[in-house]
């Protein structure tokens, strides 16, 4: 502070003797004493604690998307129109995501446990999918395997453990109740049908959590906020990575000599869902896609939900596609989607939010002539992976 432009409540700089910091401790006394007698009357101040309107901005961003969204979304009559459409759509999501910003590096596998359970054995692996960046996942093989199986992506959503729910691990009490409330160990329930699962963990998750997450005790936490806050400013989504992952973890899973040559399919619920959805949009290699919990118009879900994981939330993504448009792009690939009716993720109008955006990635299904490849398994119950429909579509498509 510049000598001359001392604030009034603020000494000069310096030592001063004992009587003048006297002074001034009066004088700073004094001020306060003023201030706060000249509050207590201030007509403004009495306003602005008597506030009885706010002025946000929900609506106008609600109108922002009526008006603005949906610039790419699926309009294609033809089959020349689709390709166009898609491969633009596509090149747009990797940029959009982030996903071309990301890192290639040497897989550099490594087994790293492995463990006889009941009917399967189940390897815990690592790979790393960005310089610095590893992913651990489990493996889980049916025992008396014969050659080859199909493999199967397993992925976890929120509230998982990561990957500890979906392959079935139960030695934290607070896992056994996610697996018991969302039915989550689906991995188990793949290998046990004779698939070969591949259950990793999302970035933020599980082993993957970062510093602000990290105690035992938050094993079900995700860091999916603070990925977001850290990576937005650098032009990554933390749907992004994900995605990103999933396809080194696919360059992986062709290695595997218990899969070579055969199908490759990924399921999962809510977040897991999510993961499914962009994989299987932006990579060709999957053979079947089963998303369970996670479809319906962001509108709804997204926008007016708008306390939802920052995962969801991806810079100019809806001003292109809505969810709809997304599993469109999935097409001609089988695809299943799992939607709880009482699922409260649905949004406040529920079904209605899901059949609209159902009825958009129809249309791409039936103007390829696979209508057959498009089902929807809609259940009475809250938001947890039904699976009833779900094996048997794999069992169809995916041997
Ligand atoms: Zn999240």
């Amino acid at each position: 502070m510049r000598e001359g432009r001392h604030s009034s409540l603020c000494p000069p700089n310096g030592s001063l003797p004992y009587e003048e910091r006297v002074g001034w401790g009066c004088l700073v006394i004094i001020e306060c004493l003023t201030l706060i007698e000249s509050n207590q009357q201030n007509p403004i101040q009495k306003g602005l604690t008597k506030m009885t309107q706010l002025f946000p901005t929900e609506q106008y961003l609600r109108d922002r998307f009526k008006f603005g969204s949906r610039s790419m979304g699926f309009e294609a009559t033809t089959r020349e129109e689709w390709q166009f459409w898609r491969q633009a759509l596509r090149a747009k999501i990797r940029e959009l995501q982030g996903i071309d910003r990301l890192l290639p590096t040497s897989p550099n596998p490594k087994i790293t446990e492995t463990v006889q359970c009941d009917g399967y054995t189940r390897q815990r692996v690592e790979i790393d999918t960005e310089p610095g960046v590893t992913m651990p996942f489990y493996v889980l093989i049916p025992d008396n395997l014969q050659g080859t199986a199909p493999a199967v992506i397993a992925t976890h959503g929120h509230a998982s453990g990561g990957k500890f729910a979906v392959a079935g691990i139960r030695d934290d009490p607070q896992v056994v109740g996610t697996i018991d409330e969302h039915n989550y160990d689906y991995g188990v329930q793949a290998v046990r049908r004779g698939y070969v699962v591949f259950c990793p963990d999302a970035r933020g998750f599980g082993e993957r959590r970062e510093s602000f997450s990290s105690k035992p005790e938050q094993i079900l936490n995700s860091s999916c906020q603070q990925l977001a806050h850290m990576g937005l400013p650098l032009g990554l989504t933390v749907a992004g990575m994900w995605t990103w992952d999933l396809i080194v973890l696919l360059d992986y899973v062709q290695t595997r000599p218990e899969v070579q040559g055969q199908k490759i399919s990924a399921i999962g619920l809510s977040g897991g869902g999510l993961q499914v959805m962009w994989l299987a949009a932006l990579d060709e290699r999957i053979a079947c896609a089963v998303i369970s919990g996670y479809f319906y118009g962001v509108a709804d879900s997204l926008l007016h939900l708008s306390n939802n994981c920052a995962c969801n939330y991806i810079p100019h993504m809806w001003e292109m596609a809505d969810m709809g448009d997304v599993a469109a792009l999935i097409a001609p690939c089988p695809l299943l989607i799992e939607t709880a009716r009482q699922d409260g993720l649905n949004g406040p109008r529920g079904m209605d939010n899901v059949f609209e955006q159902y009825a958009i990635t129809e249309k791409a299904y039936k103007l390829l002539d696979v209508p057959e490849r498009l089902a929807h398994d809609t259940f009475d119950g809250g938001h947890v992976w039904h699976g009833t429909i779900a094996f048997d579509w794999l069992e169809h498509w995916a041997r």
